[in-house]
């Protein structure tokens, strides 16, 4: 019956504002709560505590402010400046300087001009204390204008930001061979999103094939390129091509999300690999996590349960 879950279910989940006032209001409370395996909590207090507690294992840290397609333009500035906040409080800790940020929450779905500038201030905060800030890749109808505006603020040049580019989609190879051109370091994962088979490959073979034609591309020709995924059958074939190649691992990372597959991201730092794990956090945890039970029905299961327990707790 999971298995029969669609992707497109959550992602229809995953639209809902009324589902998302309600699991931002009650959601993360709970300690014990299913989403806190996903998200490290709702403050960056929470998310540092979290960061700690990886960096020790051994692991690197990005650290993403969770939001997305805000409403307004006031929405977008409150989640820049809220950005500018995390970048004090993480500058004044001991975690690593790294952040993930998401472009409509700037406002780019409103006004790429606005979108620009937002992403500017960000900029111009993190850079002179050496943060790296990486800009998500989110659903297909915004790829060309996320791109678009990576290029403009890349020839202005700032120098501290990557990419991300999605496997899943058919333009991607081209797109690659454009980031490339300039050199700037991209993140490749799968793709998270529910796109249509005109411009995405569906088929999980051929998004497997696109991956490691795009993951051979950049451990030959990129700049220290991001291999983001939990599949053991890529990252074998990661490290095989890295070794076959001479690439040594200093000259990429993997990267995993908080909460997934814990024992692969173990096992690759005890072998010597670079491991980054993106910590989510914030209110607006809801979108991010519907996707995450999209990737794995499974996930399905062990909220069900969580529910039951706490129906069985209250009564
Ligand atoms: C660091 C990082 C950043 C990302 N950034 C973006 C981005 O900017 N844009 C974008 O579109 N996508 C992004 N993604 C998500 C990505 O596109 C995939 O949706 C996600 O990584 C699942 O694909 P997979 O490569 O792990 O392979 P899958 O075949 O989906 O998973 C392989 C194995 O990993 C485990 N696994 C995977 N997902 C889950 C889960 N949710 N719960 C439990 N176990 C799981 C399972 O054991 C599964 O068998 C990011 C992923 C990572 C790791």
């Amino acid at each position: 019956m999971l298995q029969a879950l669609s992707r497109g279910f959550f992602h229809t989940l995953a639209r809902s504002t009324t589902l998302k006032k309600l699991a931002s209001r009650y959601g993360l409370r709970r300690h014990d709560s299913f989403a806190r395996r996903f998200i490290a909590g709702e403050t960056v207090d929470e998310a540092i505590a979290a960061a700690r507690a990886v960096e020790r294992r051994g692991l690197q840290v990005t650290l993403d402010c969770l939001g997305e397609s805000v409403a307004t333009l006031d929405e977008a500035t409150a989640a820049t400046k809220v950005y500018l906040e995390v970048i004090a409080r993480v500058a004044a800790s001991d975690v690593g300087r790294n952040l993930s940020l998401k472009l409509t929450q700037l406002g780019l779905a409103l006004d790429r001009a606005t979108c620009t500038d937002n992403l500017r201030r960000i900029l111009d905060a993190a850079q002179p204390r050496d943060f790296f800030i990486r800009v998500d890749m989110e659903g297909s109808q915004y790829t060309e204008s996320t791109l678009a505006l990576f290029e403009r603020v890349w020839d202005l040049g700032y120098r501290n930001l990557g990419a991300v580019l999605q496997a899943y989609l058919r333009r991607s190879e081209d797109d690659l061979d454009r980031l490339v051109g300039l050199g700037a370091r991209v993140r490749l994962v799968k793709g998270a999103y529910q796109e249509p088979r005109s411009i995405a490959y569906h088929k999980t073979s051929d998004v497997d094939a696109a991956f490691i034609r795009m993951m051979q591309a950049l451990l030959e020709r990129g700049v220290y390129p991001a291999i983001a995924t939990h599949d053991d059958a890529l990252i074998d074939e990661t490290r095989r091509f890295a070794a076959e190649r001479s690439v040594a691992p200093d000259r990429f990372e993997f990267q995993m999300l908080f909460g997934v597959r814990r024992d692969l991201q173990h096992r690759l730092a005890q072998h010597g690999y670079r491991c980054r794990i993106y910590i989510p956090f914030g209110r607006e945890w809801f979108p991010y996590f519907m996707r995450r039970l999209g990737e794995r029905p499974e996930n399905v299961a062990f909220v069900m349960k969580a529910i039951l327990r706490d129906r069985d707790a209250a009564s």
